[in-house]
């Protein structure tokens, strides 16, 4: 089974956790802080807040913009479940807001008639590596007075206008193993606002920013030094590791683009896509997954439910109708597209789906 994801730990990953474990200092400490600088500079930002996941990230930098119980959050409910859930955490109600069929990132055409007075955030999702639409999305939020929060959870390094996403608003990463680049399990957030980044760090320890003093309500999301050391490493092979993940988007899609009833992940102008996933949409996506599963392809749905139609959510009172978000749910099917893929394993991808299309 050529697999949909497949993280990559050489040598160099495992000599730096080597040297952490042997040193004993193994919680957070020098290698965290090693890391943060390094994955500001990464995305140009002018301050990195290392945490224990992606969505610890999100909460933490939707908390450290004071964002609370009676507030109103914009995102998108194409998206993974810890988006609008880290909103729910901090008290506040994600509002759901239509995609954009290309992209399925969130439409900024639809975004303004969901603000009202509650309305204290938008929270795009730079979805399977394509930067959502920033300079609209970020006019919005100017002319509004809103906080803008990236889920960058997908994008590391991907770039609208030349810009790295995380860098528009305050970013949120995650370094979960199937994701561009990993830390086993760790999250980062990104943010040129030093206040928001001070309170970052103390709500990632207890509310306290100095020993044994707490000043307001916090957690425990630190990162340790045996994350941060394997994610140094990582760092170092990310643009190489995107620049494979283009290759073989390129490769799939030049394989792809004339099968009748497939359409293929398409690049917006001035964007930079890091595919995160490649991702094809067909109205006969379940049987198109079942004959690849079937032929030795992994494949994956991100998401075959929206997130305003989970249980969860349902009991919480959702009744929004989003029709490109729940087309995008019945339609989407994401094949492997990670660095380690094979000319070979490409052209099995593609020769399967050919053959479905030409048996059907
Ligand atoms: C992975 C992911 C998250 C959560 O990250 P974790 O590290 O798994 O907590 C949040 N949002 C999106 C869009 C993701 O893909």
């Amino acid at each position: 089974m050529i697999p949909v994801a497949k993280p990559q730990i050489d040598e160099a990953e495992i000599q730096a956790v080597t040297e952490v474990l042997r040193s004993g200092m193994i919680a957070q400490g020098q290698r965290v802080a090693d890391f943060e600088a390094a994955f500001a500079e990464y995305t140009g930002t002018e301050h990195a807040i290392a945490v224990n996941s992606g969505t610890a990230a999100l909460h933490a930098a939707l908390l450290a913009h004071g964002i609370g119980k009676g507030d109103e959050v914009i995102t998108s409910s194409f998206s993974f479940i810890a988006t609008a859930n880290s909103i729910l955490y901090t008290g506040a109600r994600p509002v759901f807001s239509d995609i954009e069929h290309e992209t399925y990132n969130l439409d900024p055409d639809q975004i303004a008639e969901k603000i009202t007075g509650k309305t204290k955030a938008i929270m795009p999702v730079h979805l399977y590596g394509h930067p959502a639409d920033m300079k609209a999305i970020r006019e919005i939020a100017e002319d509004h007075k809103l906080t803008l929060i990236e889920d960058a959870c997908q994008a590391h390094g991907a770039k609208y206008n030349g810009k790295k996403v995380g860098s528009f608003g305050t970013g949120a990463f995650s370094f979960y193993p199937t994701k561009n680049m990993t830390t086993s399990e760790g999250g980062i957030i990104t943010t040129n606002n030093a206040e928001v980044a001070e309170k970052a760090r103390m709500i990632r320890a207890h509310g306290s920013s100095q020993r044994y003093l707490h000043e307001m309500l916090g957690f425990n999301l630190r990162m340790t030094d045996i994350c941060a050391a394997i994610g140094l490493v990582q760092l170092g092979k990310l643009d190489d590791y995107t620049a494979k993940r283009q290759y073989n988007a390129k490769r799939l899609t030049e394989g792809l683009q004339d099968i009748e009833g497939i359409s293929c992940p398409t690049i917006k102008e001035g964007c930079e896509h890091v595919f995160h996933q490649y991702t094809i949409c067909s109205s006969e996506r379940d049987k198109l997954a079942e004959y690849l599963n079937q032929n030795g392809v992994g494949t994956g749905i991100h998401y075959p439910i929206t997130i305003h139609r989970q249980p969860l959510y349902q009991e919480l009172g959702y009744t929004d109708t989003l029709s490109e978000s729940e087309k995008a749910s019945r339609e989407v099917l994401s094949l492997p597209v990670h660095p380690q893929l094979t000319e070979s394993e490409i052209d099995t991808i593609i020769d399967n789906i050919r053959q479905w299309s030409e048996d059907k």
